[in-house]
């Protein structure tokens, strides 16, 4: 790889329309271009690191006997709306074939991995069976962004175990979070792995493989104390508790204001003494739900409460169901059923009073109202663990990965039974597993950069060596830095030679923001002491070796980087 003659268009500056990061490093660093909203091209160096992460996946999913095939990017509708899974998914695209025939570009492939069992395994004898594939997947996301974080097209590598019984599973399920581990470990990430909500894929347990980064999209909570750690989606904590007064149940008036801030200053009070009132219209009809006034309602949290969808009320049907607007409204004597968080049970209140001006003071769960209690507030940081009682921490990370305990729902649906050893018909128990290369990618770049540029982990960089000819008219100085770009090759040493009629500057510049993990230059102190200079990206530290030690200088840093 001559630079001369490679697409590498880096960018001076950061791109305007870019915030996260990794998606400027990438712009800049010519890995990748955006076609459309959230549908990019990969260029060749960006190309290089999928292909880099693909052969770390596959060497770990081989090794727990994992099968490699293919399956279409097109399905036939028939499969989806025999598990369910047709209608109510907004990011599905939906097509129609010239015979107005239903189709549908997959997202995920449970239901064709399904249809395939249904047809192909026959007895226990069968299974286990671990198939996986890497291909591209199409999500038409409501809000692409972030780069390659969320896209409309991406690759996964997705997995899908068949196995005779809930038992086989787990060791299924076991055998890919270690095979996981080894993946990200070899990628050189910092990642967590929490428990997290199955969410549309259904199921008896599923757990996340979280890289800490600035540009992440989910939040994790994380306890110092034990190692909990859990999406905040599920993550339990325990709110720090406020000193409750002793109030004897009054209403007061409240005049102009509305939101919590407004009503703990105009009395006095800590915020953490008011109960925040949210009406929502839940699967079976409206809801008053409850959190502490400081305290923000995990809608995810109240949808798995409620066994559905849910949605906040429009104000008019605020009015309609509690007689008040929604600044005012409460749990005393509401027309509604009352969910409040867990952590209301105890202690004194105050509540809107369903009164345009007015709040309650004084109001206790139980004694002043009826309500259910279920967990629903999204933990912060300074609450308690559940576990061991010490303080959580939130983080925000990148979701690298994902494993699911599917059960029998696809099997069921889609007819996909074996026959036990007594000959009786059994459902197939599945399992799903997902890794998103292009998220390892940006995972490494958040994890890793420095201002200067990307830094890669070697055995996912593009390529190893990158040779900066300091000045290419000056025929030695060229000679020497062909020659070591031969060697390298010859050698197993991934090299880039840049090779341009450019200003020194320029091309240190591009070997910084590139991050290839050793840079070799050839220059002044070749021509007149035979030595070139040999640079760790990541620790910055230069030794000066002839010409034909560079190789052994390559694989002395190598070697270090992968101690530390
Ligand atoms: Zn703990």
């Amino acid at each position: 790889m001559r630079r001369s003659q490679s697409l590498v268009p880096t960018l001076r500056e950061d791109p305007a329309d870019a915030e996260a990061l990794s998606h400027k490093l990438m712009l800049r660093a010519g890995l990748v271009r955006q076609l459309a909203a959230g549908v990019y091209v990969y260029l060749p160096l960006g190309q290089r690191v999928l292909d880099k992460v693909n052969a770390i996946i596959r060497e770990e999913m081989n090794a727990i006997g994992g099968q490699e095939i293919t399956m279409p990017v097109i399905h036939p509708a028939d499969i989806w709306k025999q598990s369910g899974r047709w209608e109510g998914i907004p990011e599905m695209f939906k097509l129609q074939d010239r015979y107005g025939r239903d189709l549908c570009l997959g997202m995920t492939h449970e239901e064709v991995v399904a249809w395939l069992a249904a047809r192909e395994i026959r007895s226990y004898r069968d299974l286990p069976q671990i198939w996986y594939q890497i291909q591209t997947k199409e999500r038409d996301e409501a809000r692409p962004r972030s780069g390659v974080l969320r896209t409309r097209e991406f690759l996964m590598k997705d997995a899908y175990t068949l196995d005779p019984d809930p038992a086989a599973l787990d060791r299924s399920y076991a055998a890919h979070e270690r095979a996981y581990r080894r993946i990200f470990d070899r990628c050189r990430l910092r990642y967590w792995v929490v428990q997290s909500d199955t969410g549309m894929m259904g199921g008896l347990g599923s757990h996340e493989f979280m890289a800490p980064a600035a540009a992440g999209e989910d939040e994790i909570a994380i306890c110092g104390g034990c190692g909990y750690a859990a999406n905040v989606e599920v993550a339990r904590g325990v709110p720090v508790p406020p000193a409750f007064p002793a109030w004897a149940r009054e209403e007061v008036a409240t005049p102009g204001a509305r939101t919590i801030a407004e009503v703990a200053r105009l009395l006095s009070i800590d915020p953490r003494l008011t109960i925040k009132s949210l009406l929502y219209i839940g699967p079976t009809g409206p809801v008053l739900v409850l959190v502490r006034g400081d305290q923000t309602l995990h809608e995810r949290k109240l949808g798995r409460a409620l066994g559905g969808e849910v949605r906040p009320a429009h104000p008019d049907e605020v009015r309609q169901h509690l007689g008040a607007p929604a600044g005012s409204v409460g749990p005393v004597g509401a027309r509604v059923p009352v969910l409040a968080d867990e952590h209301l049970k105890d202690g004194v209140y105050v509540v809107g009073a369903n009164r345009e001006g007015f709040h309650l003071r004084g109001v206790s769960a139980g004694r002043d109202f009826d309500c259910r209690f279920a967990d629903l507030h999204a933990v912060t940081a300074g609450e308690a663990c559940v576990e061991c009682g010490k303080p959580l921490g939130v983080e925000k990370v990148i979701e690298i990965g994902n494993i699911f305990k599917l059960g029998t729902r696809y099997s069921v649906a889609l007819g996909a039974t074996y026959l036990d050893e007594s000959g009786r018909e059994q459902p197939i128990v599945m399992g799903s597993y997902g890794i998103g290369p292009a998220r390892i990618a940006a995972a490494a770049i958040e994890q890793l950069a420095d201002g200067d540029g990307i830094v890669w982990p070697w055995p996912i960089a593009p390529l190893h060596v990158y040779i900066v000819c300091v000045s290419v008219k000056d025929q030695a100085q060229r000679d020497a830095a062909e020659a070591i770009y031969d060697a390298c090759w010859a050698h197993g040493v991934e090299a880039m030679l840049d090779d341009r009629d450019e200003r020194p500057g320029v091309k240190f510049k591009d070997a910084d923001l590139l991050g290839l993990p050793v840079r070799v230059t050839v220059g002044n102190a070749f021509v007149k002491e035979g030595l070139v200079e040999v640079r760790s990206r990541k620790t910055r530290h230069e030794s000066r070796v002839p010409k034909d030690k560079v190789i052994d200088a390559v694989h002395a840093i190598e070697t270090a980087e992968a101690r530390t």
